[in-house]
């Protein structure tokens, strides 16, 4: 029983869910390791969403709002922390979820497969029924994509993912939103749009923002994001990080 006067009480809670995922076989045993990462940096960050990054969450709302094929890749990580969220952002858009997972197997997929059955999710990609082909360049098993999912999209939402696949999707011209808490990942550093904050906060902001400008003209939209800058947006998550050391 997690004591709620603890400090860190919601570390705990994110830990635990983390645990429990690793037991219900949804998370790999790396994906705990990856979560340690991510503490790290959350630390660093002030384990809070920055005035930077919620401008970034910001963007990453206009990018969903103006594209056309949009696709959720998630992974155990993932849906271990905010399975609820993907699946309404899934429905507020009306845009599909692929599972993708690293350390592929039968029964993860089926694990991380019912999850998002029992939250509603119309368009589940990735499963073991699907068709798939290989992304160009990318050995292992993080190459499998699916064939209506990822190939036909236009801007792919990679949360916590690894730097070869990001490289690979980039080189596609593709756009790529992802959440990393660390801003020197190779996935931070190849994406479109890096929100440097932890998925827990930065999900549901994601659907504030996206709330907050569904009726915006696409015009104003797009001149928000012709006016972003991924590498200043990275630099200022940097000092965020060295001014917590002054
Ligand atoms: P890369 O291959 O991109 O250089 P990496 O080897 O660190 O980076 P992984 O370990 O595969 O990549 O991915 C985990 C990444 O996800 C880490 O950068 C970590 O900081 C980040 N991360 C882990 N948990 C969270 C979280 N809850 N929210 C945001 N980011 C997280």
């Amino acid at each position: 029983m997690l004591n709620k006067d603890h400090p860190r009480y919601q570390s705990l809670v994110y830990r635990d869910k983390i645990v429990k995922a690793h037991k219900q076989g949804i998370l790999a045993d790396s994906g705990m390791i990856a979560h340690g990462r991510g503490e790290t940096f959350d630390y660093l960050i002030g384990e809070k969403t920055t005035p930077n990054s919620q401008n970034t969450i910001d963007i990453a709302a206009c990018y969903f709002l103006t594209s056309k094929n949009p696709v959720l890749s998630v992974n155990g990580n993932t849906t271990a922390l905010v399975s609820k969220e993907v699946a309404e952002l899934s429905k507020l858009l009306d845009i599909p979820v692929e599972i993708n997972l690293y350390y592929r197997t039968p029964e993860r997929i089926r694990n991380i497969e019912k999850v998002y059955n029992n939250l509603g999710v119309k368009e589940l990609l990735g499963t073991d029924d699907d068709d798939f082909i290989d992304t160009p360049n990318l050995n292992g098993p993080r190459s499998p994509v699916s064939i209506e999912g990822i190939r036909k999209a236009d801007l792919v939402f990679i949360p916590l993912e690894d730097g070869d696949r990001a490289e690979k999707l980039s080189a596609l011209n593709k756009n790529i939103i992802n959440i990393d808490l660390n801003p020197l990942s190779r996935t931070a550093q190849t994406s479109t749009v890096t929100i440097v904050d932890n998925i827990v906060r930065a999900m549901p902001a994601i659907i504030t923002s996206i709330n907050k400008y569904i009726d915006y003209d696409k015009k104003n939209l797009q001149e928000k994001i012709d006016n972003f800058d991924n590498k200043i947006n990275l630099n200022n998550a940097i000092q965020d990080i060295i001014k917590r050391f002054e």
